[in-house]
């Protein structure tokens, strides 16, 4: 495993809205997926959550973990572009 320096500031800035750019646009596809979900007769309780986290991106939260509010890893944000939680707080 290789240790990487963090980029300067603004590359950061410029990468982290990219990533939410990236993360808004798989969260509404997800969103749309469960609505028709939803409408065929399906159960989920997946459309709260993915309303949540479009908020967050609104408001600026997104990507921090809301117990322990340190910033969620890019990694897991990909996996789970939904989750509200750090891998520590999740467990
Ligand atoms: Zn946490």
């Amino acid at each position: 495993m290789t240790i990487q320096m963090p980029p300067p500031a603004a590359r950061r800035e410029a990468d982290a809205r990219e990533r939410h750019r990236a993360a808004a646009l798989e969260l509404r596809r997800e969103l749309a997926r469960v609505e028709r979900a939803l409408e065929a007769g399906e159960t989920s309780d997946e459309r709260e959550e993915l309303l949540l986290a479009l908020q967050r991106l609104n408001d600026g939260s997104y990507g921090i973990c809301v117990e322990c509010a340190r910033r969620i890893p890019d990694g897991r944000l990909v996996v789970m572009p939904a989750t509200r939680w750090c891998v520590q707080c999740a467990r």
